[in-house]
């Protein structure tokens, strides 16, 4: 077993090194791409979530044998780290051995990880991810805790003295993303912007990613346009 690995492809603009620790995930987003990565029933993914067989030893033992240093490694790309409701021991573990062995971790979660703060240093990165407003997020991710709470423990894990990132993907209401940026972008070292893959969306993705960017670079942000959005835009640009 290789918990830790490389993603390909779409994933890979995550990061160079991810590790999922979850066997499923309990928000229930309702565009959630993991069962399909991972060819698992959705119900079964959403109810059944526990730390996969031996994934603690099983990472020692990769960190020790492969010599696995000065990486940054994502956490996680087809589960959340801190998945609301359940034991997140794992998580703790699992950011000890990375950090035990010289690497960093890139959380992104839409769970509380303040329990680990505690281990976050300044070459560690806490994100979370916004893709609508505070009252769609009851429909779109109904067990995820709401948005304003994740902004709360962002802020905390700057406190903390970590770094802070923000991925609004897959966006699901442009003013919220804008006015999400506007509002925090304080708060923020980092944000990757990505459009809604897969599922019907009414969004002008050319129009979104040309005023993204536009508010990014006014207001000095660092972000990230995803592939598939910049496609898009460059698709427009192309047509013109
Ligand atoms: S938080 Fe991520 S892994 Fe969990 S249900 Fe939502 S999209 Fe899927």
């Amino acid at each position: 077993m290789k918990p830790i690995y490389e993603p390909k492809g779409a994933a890979k603009e995550y990061g160079d090194l991810a590790l999922n620790i979850y066997t499923g995930c309990p928000h229930r987003c309702y565009y959630c791409f993991a069962p399909g990565v991972l060819r698992r029933d959705r119900e079964l993914f959403h109810s059944h979530v526990e730390p996969r067989q031996n994934i603690v030893e099983e990472t020692r033992k990769q960190l020790e044998r492969e010599n696995i240093t000065g990486k940054l490694i994502h956490l996680c790309f087809t589960c959340d780290p801190y998945p609301t409701g359940y034991d997140t021991t794992a998580t703790r573990e699992i950011i000890k051995l990375l950090k035990e062995h010289g690497n960093h971790v890139q959380i992104l979660t839409k769970g509380d990880g303040s329990r680990d703060f505690d281990l976050l240093d300044e070459n560690d990165w806490y994100g979370i991810t916004l893709s609508g407003g505070a009252t769609r997020s009851a429909h779109t991710e109904p067990n995820a805790i709401e948005p304003t709470k994740r902004i709360a423990k962002l802020a905390q894990a700057r406190e903390a003295g970590a770094k802070t990132w923000v991925s609004f993907e897959p966006v699901l209401d442009t003013e919220y993303v804008f006015s999400a940026i506007r509002l925090w972008y304080l708060a923020f070292d980092k944000v990757k912007i990505g459009k809604l893959n897969y599922h019907p969306s009414k969004i002008n993705w050319e129009n979104f990613g040309n005023c993204a960017e536009h508010i990014c670079k006014a207001l000095g942000v660092n972000y990230y346009i995803k592939d598939s959005l910049r496609k898009e835009m460059e698709k427009a640009q192309v047509e013109e």
